[in-house]
């Protein structure tokens, strides 16, 4: 099933895709899904990020091959960072370069959406307590973060976390591609089979430092190949089995 949470008529609901369709559900559907009957035209139709998070929890280096390219040691657990609710952003949307960052970089990731209650779970439990799968762009503002040290700065921007363009809920992550294309251009193309950590490792890790709530974010972190965008660029992150979300870079006005 694809999630979707979308504006209708400046109504907003969740839904799920059905052909040309969408089928409204009834509230959220973090604890147990209900159709209400209704269905509207998906063209008609306003995405927006399928998750309503009050954090967002992104690995901090997760793919071999990019430990590889940045030779860097492979980590012996994972590090982790947050991105504030605000950083979210709306798939199809735009996201404003922010004024005096140098370098502003894309990683596309794998990302799933919590969906109850998650403290000390088990790895062999974990993949119970998410909604489904999506797509994240950990848009990175990389000079600032050079320059900071740490990353709250770097990573925190509004609209610096594009989610979408809806949760996936029935695929296996175990090897599926993650690429990212920049104007159509194929920059990012690995597969989760490259994880350091795999999903259930990294939940059951989170999940005994802080509580997951529904909706939280969770993302996996990104393969080697990141880079530069400019304003005026198209980034489409394309996960196998899930979607593609699909972003645009426009200048700040503020000068
Ligand atoms: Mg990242």
């Amino acid at each position: 099933m694809k999630i979707v949470n979308f504006l209708y008529k400046n109504r907003q609901a969740w839904g799920a895709v059905a052909g040309e369709r969408i089928k409204i559900m009834e509230g959220c559907p973090y604890e147990g899904i209900k159709f209400s009957g209704e269905t509207v035209d998906f063209r008609k139709c306003k995405l927006l990020a399928p998750a309503n998070p009050g954090k967002i929890v992104l690995v901090g280096l997760n793919y071999r091959d990019h430990a590889k390219e940045l030779s860097m040691k492979i980590p012996k657990e994972p590090v982790i960072f947050l991105k504030p609710a605000t950083a979210l952003s709306n798939p199809g949307g735009r996201v404003v370069y922010p004024k005096g960052v140098k370098r502003l970089d894309y990683e596309a990731e794998l990302a799933v959406v919590i969906k109850r209650k998650t403290k000390n779970v088990s790895e062999a439990k974990s993949l119970k307590y998410i909604l489904g799968y999506t797509c994240l762009n950990d848009i990175t503002a990389r000079d600032l973060q050079t320059r900071d040290g740490q990353w709250t700065r770097a990573k925190s921007f509004d609209g610096f976390a594009p989610l979408g363009p809806w949760v996936e809920t029935d695929i296996d992550c175990s090897d599926i591609k993650v690429q990212l294309y920049l104007n159509g251009k194929l920059k990012q193309n690995s597969s989760t089979k490259n994880f350091i950590f795999s999903l259930q490792q990294i939940i059951s890790f989170i999940s005994n430092i802080m509580t997951l709530l529904p909706g939280d974010v969770i993302s996996t972190g990104t393969p080697s190949g990141v880079g530069p965008m400019r304003p005026g660029d198209t980034i489409e992150v394309k996960i196998e089995g899930v979607g593609t979300l699909e972003n645009y870079v426009c200048a700040s006005r503020l000068r």
